[in-house]
């Protein structure tokens, strides 16, 4: 299975080496191991800067900006000089906007060459948490086949108001238009929608996917199939729980969509979607199909944004149903030490492993969510909804 990953490799260098031909020939540079252009390497274009990544001073928020340009050549970061070390450099500059663009020059006999990032500065930001349900739907059938007399007798909203009131924690629940069986949303009574409006600082719902299946439902949809299922999703929960209780998609089926169609979401109020930008036999994967660079900085930091579309990648921390209870604290504890991931825990666990007619039912799941929250609210995270504010920040 590593075949494509290599085959893909030798493909971008062989790309690379016939665009940049020119550079290449040339002596000295390319030989004496410097890189052929100046490049800002820090920090990421996109990347969102917090109190924990430099020292905040009066005028914002003072951070390190490095990276690598021809041995020779004076380098100028946003109007200063930087100090140089072989074929690095390093500069410092002061984020005082919500967005700042770092801009790197040098100047050889070739002429002037640039590199431009831009960044978020997260100027309020504090350690906080959001819990995502995916994949519901079976509760949701529950109450409507047992004409509960509370939403809340239903046990799985029962045991996650549980959670709230022990802990504060907010929901967003991810749910699909139907189970499959027979079962769509316009069959849910509207009866409830009160209980709903009333628990709706803590319990949100948000479009999913149309169903469970297929797999990977919109990874090569097209922008438009996409957005009608998340307004015919939209349109039920807005009539039988009220605008209160709806939440934009924060996570879409699988994680996969055409980038053409982020823009669309970003218009239908989506501001978050997480992944978890991980390699499956040397792919990325369950990344929003974003490119290998960006899936890479994901794996190992809290957030990402994507400028052209307006959207913020959020990596998931913990998947519930994949941590078995005596491991979640040790999943999430590393996180803690890691300035790029320790601002934002993204909890996260599918609906079907709380229902003991699934196969792969989990009888400690509840127990597995408790110990989580338990441990990050011990910790001092706040619970969020990421629509709000900047990431649930104060924006
Ligand atoms: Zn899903």
């Amino acid at each position: 299975m590593k075949e494509p990953a290599a085959t893909r490799r030798n493909f971008l260098q062989s790309t690379v080496a016939g665009a940049m031909g020119v550079v290449l020939a040339r002596p000295n540079i390319a030989s004496a191991g410097a890189c052929e252009s100046i490049r800002i390497e820090e920090p990421f274009h996109g990347a969102i800067l917090n109190r924990r990544h430099g020292e905040q001073i009066e005028g914002g928020l003072k951070t390190r900006v490095s990276g690598h340009a021809p041995l020779r050549d004076r380098v100028i970061v946003n109007g200063i000089t930087a100090r140089r070390a072989g074929s690095s450099f390093t500069s410092e500059i002061i984020l005082s906007q919500k967005e700042t663009e770092i801009t790197a020059t040098s100047e050889d006999d070739s002429g002037r060459h640039e590199h431009r990032v831009r960044v978020l500065w997260d100027r309020h930001s504090q350690p906080r948490y959001r819990f995502s349900i995916d994949d519901n739907s079976f509760f949701l059938r529950d109450i409507a086949q047992k004409k509960y007399a509370s939403l809340f007798d239903c046990f799985y909203l029962k045991n996650l108001r549980e959670l709230h009131s022990k802990y504060g924690t907010r929901f967003v629940l991810n749910i699909y238009y139907t189970t499959g069986d027979g079962f769509e949303l316009p069959q849910f009574p509207d009866l409830y929608k009160s209980e709903w409006q009333d628990s709706s600082d803590w319990l949100k719902l948000a479009f999913h996917a149309y169903a469970n299946l297929p797999d990977r439902p919109y990874q090569y949809a097209s922008p438009e199939r996409l957005i009608a299922d998340l307004d015919k999703v939209a349109e039920q929960i807005i009539r039988f729980a009220g605008e209160q209780t709806y939440s934009p998609p924060t996570v879409i089926h699988w994680g996969m969509v055409q980038p053409t169609a982020l823009k669309p979401l970003c218009e239908r109020g989506v501001r978050v979607l997480s992944g978890y930008f991980r390699q499956s036999n040397g792919i990325w994967d369950i990344n929003y199909l974003l490119d290998d660079a960006r899936s890479e900085y994901l794996s190992r930091h809290d957030a990402l944004v994507d400028f052209a579309s307006g959207i913020v990648f959020s990596k998931i921390d913990i998947v519930c149903n994949e941590v078995p209870v005596e491991r979640i604290v040790p999943t999430l504890e590393p996180l803690t030490k890691d300035r790029n991931c320790a601002e934002i825990m993204d909890l996260f666990t599918h609906e079907q492993y709380f229902w003991p007619f699934y196969s792969n039912y989990l009888p400690d799941h509840f127990q597995r969510l408790e110990v989580a929250i338990r441990w990050v609210t011990e910790q001092g995270y706040k619970p969020v909804f990421y629509h709000e504010g900047f990431l649930g920040g104060p924006a």
